[in-house]
């Protein structure tokens, strides 16, 4: 738990949020600016500013967040089983809430590459 964020806050619930999904270790809550039909956000709730601040001990918890990635993704009906999951690393490279978080898309056709 870290004081200033965000995403610590909508797990902690002092910040409200669409759930949609929720483990011992995870949480996944619809995105609120979406960019796509389905929007998730799968969020451990370990707060980890980033992958640059995985360690070994976080391994476990990795394998669970794609877990719940297949879970999601095969079972949402939308979907199709057609999804990306998308994880930006650093302000360059769009991350804006610094607590590790992975973004499921998807419910169209997307696009390669990225912007
Ligand atoms: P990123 O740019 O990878 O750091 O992604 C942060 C994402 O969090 C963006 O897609 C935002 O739309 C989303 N976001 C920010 N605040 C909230 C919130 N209160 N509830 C749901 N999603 C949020
Ligand atoms: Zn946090």
């Amino acid at each position: 738990m870290s004081d200033n964020c965000i995403f610590c806050k909508i797990i902690s619930g002092s910040i409200p949020s669409e759930k949609v999904h929720e483990t011992q270790n995870i949480v996944v809550f619809k995105d609120i600016n979406p960019v796509s039909p389905v929007h998730l956000l799968i969020v451990p709730k370990k707060h980890i500013p980033s992958i640059n601040d995985l360690s070994g001990e976080d391994a476990h918890l990795m394998g669970d967040v794609f877990r719940v990635a297949r879970e999601l993704g095969t079972t949402i009906e939308e979907l199709e089983k057609n999804y990306r999951v998308i994880i930006s690393t650093g302000p360059d490279a769009g991350q804006v809430v610094p607590h590790i978080h992975f973004h499921l898309i998807g419910g169209r056709k997307l696009t390669w590459p990225p912007g």
